[in-house]
């Protein structure tokens, strides 16, 4: 079954009053206030696997 070439399945976890984002592959995000950052930093995740190019720092 491969029916998506990337092994990161990321979904939202609610702890409280925070969400953080959680992916299959093990990673997960840091705690946030608003469910929209978490999912922010699920798309960050899965992008930081195809675009290095600009290393933002
Ligand atoms: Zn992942």
């Amino acid at each position: 079954m491969h029916a998506e070439s990337s092994p990161h399945t990321t979904t939202t976890t609610e702890r409280g009053s925070f969400a953080l984002a959680r992916c299959s592959c093990g990673w997960s995000g840091p705690a946030r206030r608003s469910r929209e950052r978490a999912r922010t930093d699920a798309s960050e995740h899965l992008g930081t696997t195809t675009s290095a190019d600009t290393p933002q720092h």
